[in-house]
């Protein structure tokens, strides 16, 4: 790996700084008054990283499943497996945008998966199409945020991140019941025990590097942390002799405020962990100013780094970007004023990115 030292300090100091803050943030929330829409979980934040992180250290994992080639589709449409909830816990705080929630599904090891890939959840129920006629409703695709190794590292489960879809009708300057998202309101109000008809896994535009010690950066806003989550509990979490994580991990994270965080408390713990290894950045759009006062976006913070980002990249790092599809636009044009700035090609930059298969994409 061609990265110097000097950049790999330089990247990382102030990473306990950030820490600290973060956890300071984390516990004056505590005592924020309620002012969230509660959908029947209550609005308190559950923490993961009590449930599950290994208090030991690394955690043994099924190792057999290194050698799994890559699934893709396994099951499908007309013949969907068959899962089973095991938990739905909201992970954000009483006054986070909308409500995120942590859903871990059974599936026995019969429906395994690489890091970055996704399930597809068919919702139960019909619809009636454009031509009149009820027809099942169709797939909607979720990034699995756990590990192939699930929560609980026994490769019998997977994890997703779901961000319940609400509508809000601006005259009645309320929530619309009627059209609330099918799928995501499906999942967050299920109950353990219940059964979810599954599709995938799909996807290969998010696999991680074969090569364990290339430095991995990660943009994410909101529920696209599910597959930066899912490749961290890879690289800090599991005891992987065959793919031991030598890179840097680097996360931007993009969220309105600090109670809409996701997964911080698993972040904060690797970060303690690993903090010359790992580092998170946040980008709090209702909290924090950018440096022309304005609110700060992903692209924002990521900017704020430009110099290391692109030193790291110019070595080889991998760069990830998941969340919502409005993400991209800010960050690619701050990418090309970087460009501009640094006197290099914009286009021919990018094309190196990804004819070098260091560009992951995956926006919706
Ligand atoms: P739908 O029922 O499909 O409705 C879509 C939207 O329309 C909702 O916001 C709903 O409120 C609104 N709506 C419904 N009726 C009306 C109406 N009459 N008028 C106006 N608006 C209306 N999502 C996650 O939460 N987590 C993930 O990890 C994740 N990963 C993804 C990965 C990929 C590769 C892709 C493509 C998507 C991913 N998504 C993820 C998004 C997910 O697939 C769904 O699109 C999302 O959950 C909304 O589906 P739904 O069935 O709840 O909403």
């Amino acid at each position: 790996m061609a990265f110097s030292i000097s950049a790999k300090v330089s990247a990382f100091t102030g990473a306990k700084v950030n820490a600290t803050r973060a956890q300071k943030a984390r516990r004056a929330n505590v005592a924020v008054k309620a002012q969230g829409t509660d959908y029947g979980l209550g609005l308190q934040m559950s923490t993961t990283a009590d449930k599950n992180i290994d208090p030991n250290g690394r955690a043994k994992v099924p190792l057999e499943m290194e050698k799994m080639e890559l699934p893709l589709n396994t099951y499908k449409n007309k013949e969907p497996f068959v899962g089973t909830i095991r938990s739905v816990e909201r992970i954000v705080g009483p006054n986070a945008t909308g409500e995120t929630c942590h859903i871990i599904i059974e599936h026995g090891g019969k429906m395994p998966f690489w890091e970055g890939q996704s399930y597809g959840v068919i919702p139960p129920g019909t619809k009636v199409n454009s031509k009149g006629k009820e027809v099942p409703h169709g797939v909607r695709l979720y990034s699995i945020a756990s590990s192939r190794y699930g929560d609980s590292y026994d490769g019998l489960t997977a994890t997703l991140c779901v961000r319940r879809a609400t509508y809000w009708d601006p005259e009645m300057n309320a929530e619309d019941p009627a059209k609330k998202g099918i799928c995501s309101n499906f999942l967050c109000d299920a109950k353990p025990g219940q059964e979810v008809m599954m599709t995938g896994p799909t996807g290969q535009v998010m696999l991680l590097p074969k090569d364990p010690a290339t430095p991995v950066i990660m943009v994410a806003t909101g529920t696209g942390i599910a597959p930066m989550r899912s490749y961290l509990r890879r690289f800090f979490l599991e005891d992987i002799p065959s793919w031991e994580f030598k890179g840097l991990a680097w996360l931007f994270m993009g969220v309105a405020n600090s109670d809409a965080k996701l997964y911080d408390d698993e972040f904060q713990e690797m970060v303690k962990r690993f903090p010359d290894q790992f580092r998170i950045d946040y980008a709090l759009s209702r909290e924090d100013t950018n440096k022309n006062g304005g609110k700060m976006y992903i692209q924002d913070k990521v900017e704020e780094y430009k110099d290391q980002v692109f030193q790291l990249l110019d070595g080889g790092a991998h760069m990830y970007f998941c969340g919502l599809k409005g993400m991209m636009p800010g960050i690619l044009s701050m990418l090309e004023g970087v460009c501009k700035e640094k006197g290099i090609s914009y286009e021919e930059w990018l094309e190196g990115l990804k004819k070098n298969g260091q560009w992951h994409v995956e926006v919706y």
